[in-house]
């Protein structure tokens, strides 16, 4: 079983040092280094990061959000292809196997727009890893969560299809927010899982998930929600996380799960990891 968070958490008042401790303590083992600002890791950090580097904890990277190789701006895109450059060269220093990255916005939003960003994206990442060596890194693609941004399943998967160093990153958060509340039933989680292992099945094994309830709106995501909390309506918030755990025990499989849950990354963690690990 692999849970974690992504990010220090708020709740987190401690030193850098101890988190990984800290976490271990509830049972959770992954961490998601946040990259917001660029592929930076201080000289202590990528200490700390090493020493559990080895099994205790698994590491990923979440790309900044400036990244987008689906833009019309040649600048932005160029400037991005440099910036995932510096990702694979740290991740491979650190040991890290998983850089997610978001596919991005700044594209015509028009079926012929959106296929023309998706093969530009797909070019610039096969360009990207024809020219490094990737060693043992992967490329996650991530479920964007506004309706007009890049990233639906389907492109994802397509993605995977057309590169060979890609894996799906499914933030059923952002798949639910971006098709405006479309994950209401443990089915609708099936049919999706079941999609994707039989569109990409070499890469099914190796999926990234990250998982948390969202508030959204006729244009997609508005705000993660605190775990345990409901809409700002009142209603149930979504997608339901013990039916996404029954799923993948139906399913035989074990994932990384990453909680975005807002400031309350571990509890949402914690709590999936709980229910995973009855019967287990
Ligand atoms: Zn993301």
């Amino acid at each position: 079983m692999i849970f974690g968070v992504a990010g220090v958490p708020t709740n987190y008042k401690g030193k850098f040092s101890n988190l990984f401790d800290w976490l271990l303590n509830m049972g959770l083992n992954a961490f998601e280094i946040q990259c917001t600002y660029g592929f930076k890791v201080s000289d202590d950090r990528r200490a700390i990061i090493k020493k559990y580097n080895n099994g205790q904890i698994h590491f990923s990277m979440h790309g900044p959000y400036f990244v987008n190789l689906g833009s019309l701006n040649k600048a932005v895109v160029g400037r991005s292809i440099a910036t995932l450059k510096d990702g694979i060269n740290l991740a491979k220093e650190l040991g890290v196997t998983r850089i997610i990255f978001h596919p991005g916005g700044g594209h015509e939003n028009t079926v012929e727009g959106r296929i023309r960003a998706i093969n530009q994206l797909v070019d610039a990442i096969n360009n990207i890893t024809n020219e490094i060596d990737m060693g043992e890194v992967k490329l996650y693609p991530e479920i964007g969560g506004k309706t007009a941004s890049l990233g639906s399943l389907d492109e994802i998967i397509d993605i995977c299809k057309r590169c060979k160093y890609c894996y799906p990153c499914i933030d059923i958060a952002h798949l639910h927010a971006r098709e405006v509340g479309s994950i209401n039933t443990k089915q609708d989680l099936l049919d999706r899982l079941n999609k994707i292992k039989q569109q990409i099945p070499d890469k099914f094994k190796d999926i990234h998930f990250h998982a948390y309830t969202i508030n959204y709106g006729e244009k997609g995501e508005i705000k993660h929600i605190t775990h345990g909390y409901a809409m700002p309506d009142g209603s149930e918030a979504k997608p339901n996380l013990r039916d996404f755990i029954e799923v993948l025990k139906e399913m035989n499989i074990f994932p990384w799960v990453i909680s975005e849950a807002l400031d309350s990354q571990e509890i949402g963690a914690k709590y999936m990891r709980d229910l995973y690990a009855v019967d287990q």
